[in-house]
């Protein structure tokens, strides 16, 4: 080249730009590397040793990933977070931690599918026995406790959106010594804080809410340092389940709009829930916010329910007609979707999903995106007229 510039020989493109200087820019940077260098060789032994902590590998501690773990803790009001690749990942290597062979769970009826999947294949291969129980009979979740080590929460459930008096069964788990966490997607940290309950650790797929915007695949426990730290030594760096700095800082660009978005799910969710509630086609709408006092804890509802159409009301038509709800699974973004209950329940893998998940095949679960309220019952309005008409 004519400047003597030689891109294969310039060392200069090669040797590492300095970290701590991100030009006081508003959004912070992506650490993306996968490690880190030493300074000299007392550098890189004080931190194998412990008595300096840096980075070192980015399975281990990422400053983008640390940074987003510590504004969900903050959120959360727990000690300490810790990021994963995906919500399974961040339930599996949980539980992973606190169970070994022998050991039994006690867990409430109609889970997130796969969390549910979880606990019926591997565990069970294991050797650790699930009891379900109806977390909304606190005195069959005091008769299940004694003896089990953990208590795996999810309030509301999946689909049928059952709610639960998290500190009552968190006080129940600790009185029986029994460790308690929680599935806390639906609600996000803006409508229920379960650390301030009483539960031990909170569980996010941070794919849901917590992103927002539909982008990214994540997940994340909160809790005391004492409980991260043993997920961050024991299941955690051998499953590596790690989350990725570009991930996080796609969490952390979400998690700024968290609050405003909640609300906004809420006060459109809200508004379609009862009109559904009183439309002659509908027999059952399932969603916390249509009781008349919210569940001890709960400070909100979010965008995701499901409902239950009378007789006669073809869901393919329904669900075909619709614009602006999109068939899709997932939930927690900008835009609104829809899952028929009789798609999920033709899933040859579940047979049972009926029993398992409470799913009814006249159901259908609906998220409510950010299009716009009067714009989204337009279009379910549409639709539902459509499918009665045979
Ligand atoms: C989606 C979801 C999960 C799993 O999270 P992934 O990020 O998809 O692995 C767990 N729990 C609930 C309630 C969910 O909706």
């Amino acid at each position: 080249m004519s400047n003597g510039f030689d891109p294969f020989e310039d060392a200069s493109l090669i040797v590492a730009h300095d970290e701590s200087n991100a030009y006081d820019a508003v959004v912070p940077p992506i650490v993306q590397t996968s490690l880190f260098t030493f300074i000299d060789y007392d550098e890189m032994v004080a931190s194998y040793r412990g008595e300096k902590v840096r980075p070192i590998y980015t399975r281990g501690l990422n400053p983008t990933v640390r940074m987003f773990e510590e504004m969900l803790a903050k959120l959360e009001g727990a000690e300490d977070a810790i990021g994963f690749a995906s919500g399974m990942s961040a339930i599996s290597s949980t539980v992973l931690s606190f169970v070994q062979p022998g050991d039994r769970i006690v867990a409430v009826r109609h889970l997130y599918p796969d969390a549910f999947r979880l606990f019926g294949t591997l565990l069970k291969r294991m050797r650790i026995e699930v009891t379900y129980v109806d977390g909304r009979d606190e005195e069959a979740v005091a008769r299940a406790l004694p003896g089990a080590k953990l208590l795996y929460l999810e309030s509301p459930t999946s689909w049928v959106m059952h709610t639960h008096n998290v500190a009552a069964l968190s006080a129940l788990a600790k009185r029986h010594g029994v460790i308690s966490t929680i599935d806390n997607s639906w609600a996000s940290p803006i409508f229920q804080q379960p650390i301030s309950l009483g539960v031990d650790l909170v569980i996010h797929s941070a794919s849901k809410y917590l992103g927002g915007h539909s982008d990214v695949v994540a997940g994340v426990v909160a809790g005391s340092k004492e409980l991260i730290g043993r997920i961050r030594s024991e299941a955690y760096p051998y499953l590596g389940g790690k989350l990725s700095p570009f991930d996080a800082w796609l969490l952390i660009r979400g998690m700024r709009t968290l609050p405003i978005r909640m609300k906004a799910h809420e006060q459109s969710t809200l508004s379609i829930a009862k009109r559904l509630q009183a439309h002659e086609t509908v027999e059952t709408v399932c969603y916390p916010g249509l009781a008349n006092t919210l569940p001890n804890g709960l400070k909100g509802t979010s965008g995701l329910f499901s409902f239950i159409f009378k007789e006669g009301i073809n869901v393919r038509t329904f669900s075909d007609r619709l614009e602006l709800f999109k068939l899709g699974v997932s939930w927690g973004g900008h835009e609104s979707l829809i899952v028929p209950g009789e798609v999920v329940l033709s899933q040859k893998a579940q047979p049972n999903s009926a029993v398992a998940f409470g799913i009814s095949p006249r159901s259908v679960r609906l998220h409510v995106g950010l299009e716009g309220t009067e714009a989204l019952w337009s279009d379910l309005e549409a639709a539902i007229s459509a499918a009665s008409a045979g």
